[in-house]
């Protein structure tokens, strides 16, 4: 983050705006809705400002800008250049830099101490978007995406929550208490009633919550919500995932879940990590376990992300029974495991009607103990093969299967880091597949895919390479 956002008050504080010209003008139209006293310095308006001078919406300085001319204005809070004379527009930046007054020239980041950004405005919701002066246009385009997803009822909802504020302050005195007041209301009908401008109605609810709420004393509920958040691309999380990411005080993750998802929880989170550091280091299930309950117990919601889905080699269940025996609440929100994940992104499909009616989905990691993966039923099943956690065991999954049968010619595939920006598919076949991967040294997390639906994979590439072939020039056809 190169700048930080922050809204500024401006009501009723002297602002000035250098320039008299178009772009001048909507800068001034800014200032002007966030009710500032503007003093527009120009020797001339273009047709915009003098609308706006019309209206007395702004004061106007006639003349080029020049230090003395500042004597005559009062001391603004914020200072706009945009003149079409760059001389001006670096004599106001050095001027401001000099007196200690925050500038912006426009479109020039580099004279900039602070920049406006692109916002979305829902009433008195007000979404900025910048992109740190790197692309007005990548920023335009997001904002037109919010336009399009945020209903207008906003405006309305907003409002009709801030009537109320103080009201529900005034009645629910303990402030966790009034969080889940918020929280329950606005993830319920309440909001849908608001945006869809069923004001009355959603008053209605309103009214009647806050006297239900207001007459029981309030008790934190610990809950516990385990998320799986699929296998790295964040856009695969599941729409409930994220609601409920967003309504955790903690989250509790390992290492197999992207960044980008651990910041999608609020700000004040608090986030507790318990992967792997290295290979030795690593909080054990049982400790775990311990601390979602522990926090739990504290009244504290608690989102534990795992990666992929949480009930498939995840583990989840042993952490819901410590929290069942204990009679705590919880969710569990399934997400898109790694076997998905990874052959949507690479392209074949784990089952089709010409090559398997069913799949497998195994874990080569053997537990101690545990009873060994069964080859000889999986060798005659027919299934596609996906091995979770299988780079160690390779040897053995490969043997175990081609001693009951498998053709080491099966095609076998390797996905690292599937579905992420560093995803790497290697296809060899079941005879090379532990030879490969010792010799392209293959980190976790990857997946081991053996079966024929690889075969399809083989096809879809080669249909796209004809299909850009076709596309091509003539003359460039022979480079590929
Ligand atoms: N609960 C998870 C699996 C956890 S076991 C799920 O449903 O996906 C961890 C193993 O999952 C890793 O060793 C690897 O085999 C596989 N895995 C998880 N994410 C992966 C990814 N992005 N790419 C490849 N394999 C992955």
């Amino acid at each position: 983050m190169d700048y930080l956002p922050i809204f500024q008050k401006i009501h009723n504080q002297p602002c000035l705006i250098v320039g008299g010209g178009t772009v001048a003008a909507r800068k001034a139209d800014l200032f002007i809705k966030a009710g500032a006293k503007v003093t527009v310095i120009a020797p001339a308006l273009k047709q915009e400002m003098k609308h706006h001078l019309s209206r007395g919406w702004i004061t106007w300085v006639w003349g080029e800008f020049t230090e003395a001319l500042m004597q005559e204005v009062p001391r603004p809070l914020l200072v706009i250049s945009a003149t079409d004379n760059q001389a001006v527009n670096l004599a106001v930046y050095a001027y401001c830099q000099q007196v200690g007054i925050p500038v912006n020239v426009a479109d020039q980041t580099e004279y900039c101490d602070f920049i406006l950004p692109g916002i979305v405005e829902r009433g008195p919701m007000t979404i900025a978007v910048s992109t740190g002066g790197r692309s007005p246009v990548l920023a335009r385009l997001m904002k037109s995406r919010l336009e399009t997803q945020i209903p207008h009822g906003f405006a309305k909802a907003t409002e009709l929550v801030g009537q109320y504020r103080q009201a529900v302050k005034d009645k629910i005195a303990d402030p966790e208490g009034r969080k889940q007041f918020w929280e329950t209301l606005l993830n319920g009908v309440f909001l849908d009633k608001a945006v869809q401008g069923d004001g009355a109605e959603a008053e209605q609810i309103l009214q009647n919550k806050l006297a239900l709420d207001s007459q029981v004393e309030y008790q934190a509920q610990g809950e516990v919500y385990l998320i799986g958040a699929g296998p790295g691309d964040p856009e695969l999380m599941t729409f409930k995932a994220l609601r409920l990411l967003q309504q955790a005080d903690v989250v509790v993750y390992d290492r197999l879940v992207a960044d980008e998802i651990v910041d999608m929880a609020r700000r004040e989170a608090e986030r507790i990590y318990v992967g792997k550091r290295d290979r030795w280091h690593r909080m054990p299930q049982t400790k775990i376990t311990q601390l979602l309950l522990a926090l739990a117990q504290q009244g504290k919601k608690v989102a534990r992300l795992k990666g992929g889905d949480p009930y498939l080699f995840g583990r989840g269940a042993e952490e819901v029974e410590l929290l069942a025996e204990h009679g705590i609440a919880y969710q569990v929100v399934p997400g898109i495991t790694a076997a998905t994940g990874c052959a949507a992104y690479a392209d074949f499909p784990l089952t089709h009607r010409d090559y398997a009616h069913s799949v497998a989905l195994v874990t080569g990691h053997e537990q101690a103990g545990a009873e060994e993966i069964d080859y000889a039923r999986l060798a005659n099943s027919g299934d596609t093969m996906v091995f979770y956690m299988g780079l160690k065991n390779v040897q053995k999954i490969q043997q175990g299967l081609m001693a009951h049968g498998v053709s080491p010619s099966l095609p076998a595939a390797i996905i690292e880091n599937g579905t992420r920006p560093n995803q790497k598919v290697t296809v060899t076949t079941l005879g090379e597949l532990a030879q490969t991967i010792a010799h392209l040294q293959i980190r976790p997390p990857a997946l081991l895919v053996v079966g024929e639906v690889l075969k399809v994979r083989q096809k879809i590439t080669e249909l796209k390479r004809a299909a850009a072939q076709k596309k091509l020039p003539a003359e460039l056809k022979v480079a590929i």
